[in-house]
This record gives C-alpha cells, sequence and structure tokens, in this order.
C-alpha cells in the first residue's frame, strides 16, 4: 500500500488526473473546481486511508455499504478465484453461472417466505429501474394495461437512472433534470420530527394513510401499479415512520391489488440487524423487495430484485410461441459480484454481523442521543446502524439554518479534520457505519462528534449565523 506523506508529485499528477477528467457524482462543483478531489487509497476494517497517509474512522460504510468492513481479504480472493476460473459469460436464454445460481438460492433461503425468485441488476437503481419495468410487464399479461401509476414519497431516494430518479423524491436531486411525467405520484413521507403540531404519532399514520386512501380514491386502483417505499428512509433523511405504518400502507396496497415494492438497498443486508427488514422489523410481506450496496458490502457492483411465487408465475409465462422475457442486462448474475456476495453471507452468518447491529445499534442510538445538548442538534434519530443528526438554528421553533451556513459541511469537516468521515445532506448529518463497530469505536465516534459540534457551534457564530 502506498503511504505518501506529502503531496508528492505522483499524487500531484493523480489529482489533475481526476480534475480534469473525472465528472464526479453528486458533487459540487463550485468547491470542486477550486478543491478537486481527496484521494482515498488504502482501507482497512473500519478505516479509510487518503494518499497523504492520514487515517479516518469510516462513518458511512463507503457509501452505506461496506457492511462487513474494508479489506476482506477472503472477499477478494474469492473475486480473483472466480475472474480467473471464469470472469464473465452470458445468462441470457438457458445459461447460467454457479455463483449466481448459487447466490440465488442464497437469497430465496434469506428473504421471506414467499420471495423465491432473483432478477439480478449491477446496484440499486437498475434494481428499481428494472422492478418497475417488470410491474408493468406483469400488469400487461395480466390483462391489466391501465395499471401504470407508481405511488412513491417525497424525499423518498430511489436511485438516478430515468426511471429511478422519477421515482426518487427529493427535489433538489432532479434540479434542472427531466423526470417522466404522469408516471409517479408522490404521496408525503413519514417524518416523525417535522409531523404537523399537536398531532400524536399515531394520529399522524392515520393521516398518512387517509392520504394513501385518497390518493387512489383520486387515480383509481385500476390506474396504480404499485407503492414503492424504503423500510427507513434513508437519503431524504433517515426518517423512522411511525408504529404499524408500513403495516397498514400494505393492507390498503393489498386491498387494491397494487404491488408493495420495499426498496432494501440500504436497509438490508445488516444495516438494522437483519439480513432483510421488511418482515423481521415492519413485519411487512412485500411482493417485491429490491437490494444492492451492502448484498456485496461493496465489493463488487450488484443488485438484486427479490419476486414473489405468484408474480414470478406470471414472469415465466411466455407472451406466445417464441416469446421472451426480454429485459436484463449483460451483467445480469456477474460470477465475480455473485462470488463476492457469496463470500459476503458467509462472513455476516459465521460472524454474526446481525446480532452484532442488535447488540452495539442500541448503544449507538443512545450515545449519540447523548449529542442533543449541542445547541444546534435538533433531532437525534434512526435506527441501529442507520442513524442521521438533523442541525437547526432553533430548536423550538425547528427553524432551519439559512443553506449559506452549510452547517451539514461544517460538522462533517470538524469530525473529518477530528479523523472520522461522516456525510453531509444539506443541513443533515448521516452516520451509516460498517456493521462491525463495537461499543469501544461508538466511544471514540462520539468523542468526535461532540468536539466537531463544539467547533461547528463556534465557527457558525463567528460567521454571524448563530
Ligand atoms: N435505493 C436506495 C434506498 C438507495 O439508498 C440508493 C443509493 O443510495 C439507491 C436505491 C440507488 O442505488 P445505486 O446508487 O446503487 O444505483
Amino acid at each position: 500500500s502506498s503511504k505518501a506523506t506529502s503531496d508528492t508529485p505522483d499524487i500531484r499528477a493523480l489529482w489533475q488526473k481526476d480534475k480534469d477528467h473525472f465528472i464526479h457524482p453528486f458533487t459540487d462543483f463550485s468547491v470542486f473546481h477550486e478543491r478537486g478531489c481527496d484521494l482515498i487509497t488504502d482501507s482497512q476494517g473500519i478505516h479509510v486511508q487518503d494518499a497523504h497517509g492520514k487515517r479516518f474512522i469510516d462513518g458511512i460504510a463507503g457509501l452505506w455499504c461496506v457492511n462487513v468492513g474494508h479489506g476482506r481479504r477472503e472477499i477478494g480472493e474469492a473475486m480473483a478465484e472466480q475472474a480467473t476460473r471464469m470472469a464473465y459469460f452470458s445468462t441470457f436464454n438457458n445459461l447460467s453461472n454457479a455463483p449466481a445460481a448459487e447466490l440465488a438460492a442464497k437469497l430465496a433461503e434469506l428473504a421471506p417466505a414467499h420471495l423465491n425468485h432473483v432478477f439480478y441488476s449491477c446496484g440499486g437503481s437498475a434494481a428499481n429501474d428494472a422492478t418497475i419495468r417488470l410491474v408493468h410487464y406483469y400488469f400487461n399479461r395480466l390483462g391489466k394495461p391501465d395499471k401504470k401509476r407508481i405511488l412513491s414519497r417525497t424525499n423518498a431516494y430511489h436511485g438516478t437512472t430515468y426511471l429511478a430518479a422519477t421515482l426518487t423524491g427529493i427535489v433538489s436531486n432532479n434540479w434542472a433534470f427531466d423526470t417522466l411525467e404522469h408516471l409517479v405520484t408522490h404521496l408525503s413521507e413519514a417524518n416523525c420530527y417535522r409531523r404537523p403540531e399537536g398531532m400524536s404519532e399515531s394520529e399522524y399514520c392515520d393521516h398518512l394513510v387517509k392520504e394513501l386512501e385518497d390518493t387512489i380514491a383520486r387515480i383509481g386502483a385500476d390506474n396504480i401499479a404499485a407503492f414503492i417505499a424504503e423500510p427507513i428512509m434513508g437519503a431524504g433523511g433517515v426518517l423512522v415512520a411511525p408504529p404499524r405504518y408500513h403495516q397498514r400502507m400494505q393492507a390498503v396496497c393489498r386491498a387494491n391489488e397494487i404491488l408493495y415494492i420495499a426498496d432494501e438497498v440500504v436497509t438490508g443486508f445488516g444495516r438494522l440487524g437483519h439480513f432483510f427488514a421488511s418482515e423481521a422489523v415492519f413485519d411487512t410481506q412485500p411482493d417485491i423487495i429490491n437490494c444492492a450496496k451492502g448484498l456485496s458490502s461493496g465489493y463488487a457492483p450488484l443488485g438484486a430484485t427479490l419476486i414473489s411465487d405468484e408474480l414470478y408465475e406470471v414472469l415465466s409465462t411466455p407472451q406466445g410461441p417464441g416469446g421472451v422475457l426480454s429485459t436484463g442486462f449483460t451483467y445480469s448474475g456477474h460470477p465475480v459480484s455473485c462470488a463476492a456476495a457469496l463470500k459476503n453471507i458467509e462472513i455476516m452468518e459465521r460472524e454474526a454481523i446481525c446480532e452484532n447491529v442488535l447488540d452495539v445499534g442500541p448503544y449507538l442510538e443512545e450515545r449519540l442521543s447523548s449529542l442533543s445538548h449541542h445547541a444546534t442538534v435538533g433531532d437525534v434519530r434512526g435506527s441501529r446502524f442507520m442513524m442521521c443528526l438533523e442541525n437547526v438554528a432553533d430548536k423550538a421553533t425547528k427553524a432551519l439554518l439559512p443553506v449559506e451556513a452549510r452547517v451539514g459541511d461544517r460538522v462533517a469537516f470538524e469530525a473529518q479534520q477530528r479523523g472520522l468521515i461522516i456525510r453531509p445532506v444539506g443541513h443533515l448529518n448521516i452516520v451509516s457505519p460498517p456493521l462491525i463497530w463495537t461499543r469501544g469505536v461508538v466511544d471514540e465516534v462520539v468523542s468526535i462528534l461532540d468536539d466537531a459540534l463544539s467547533a461547528t457551534t463556534r465557527s457558525l457564530a463567528a460567521d454571524g449565523f448563530l
């Protein structure tokens, strides 16, 4: 591993190449044009290291994905073995490969009982995109071609292919981008912290369920194909819905022949202490579950759409003589990615990673909550290894700081100066660590955040924002 101690000519050259040629996703170019990138060159366990040799605790598991932690040699070896034995061959028609078949069976075993069929893609956006196509195809095949509309939610994040971006409900994500009109109707997100004044959580839940019922009445169940939801909304601010929300939403969908799609791209693979959260945590039985990210712990790109027996029966019936299910990707069921996922799941089971989340998760929740005394921390929320701080100007009114204060960036910057990477999203800071954090690591992280928040308050005051 390269452990440069300063800006060597090599690092400088790399930095320049990146700045000149790499269009970074979700990047503020007003900052990028000036500062360029931070090169991350090494990673091990709960740490990553930059090109200058500075080491950080990874508080975001790469991007909510490196669930088993960094530098797992046995995953690299499983991938190398597969790549040298048979790196790639088609899975179209009747061809297959061993890791794709093994993984499909393993996913069927881990998923709720009725989800026994797997459609592979290369990530979360593509999984959601493929899902919408399959759902439309399903209703077309049932002779219900008007059932097309998808219900999503404001502040949902489902990715950035054209279809996935259309499902996404974070308004700023689609600034100056187009989405597909008339495909999606966005319901309200379930945001307990900012629910209407004077409403109990249970009244709030009634209110959200009624909105779904009213929307169905307005659009017509005959025109609605599916409802898609993250069990806990991630990028939209780690929003935990009120108790029984998902169950009740699912019941309304079921009564109206509306499919229920759980986007478990973040919540799957241990983040909430189970391989899938839908049934284990929220007592729902989705018709479709999508996963990616933690499925391979980010060691290789992979997404999977888990499909019910009932849907599979329709999808697997040819349209007519010679008809094929004509959707899929060159890399559907890529052997190297599937080998990485199989090894990742083996590690999760062997090391009882889900149990660690169930054990340490409540401690992480409790210790992060202790940061609420800071002037700017309006809300600490989330569940287990999926947490968020919401920064505000005024705790009583929940008023936000002006956008120019860049409070999320400030907190993240101060944390990074102290050796911890967390993710700023507007006025929020997300903590979504590798699932191998211990209580000791949590203590270290909370101590860093405590200092970072104090420093943030000082800098906000110095700049006249507080
Ligand atoms: N769905 C959810 C809930 C996500 O959080 C993400 C990514 O963060 C996606 C879908 C998109 O996944 P990908 O970036 O792998 O396309």
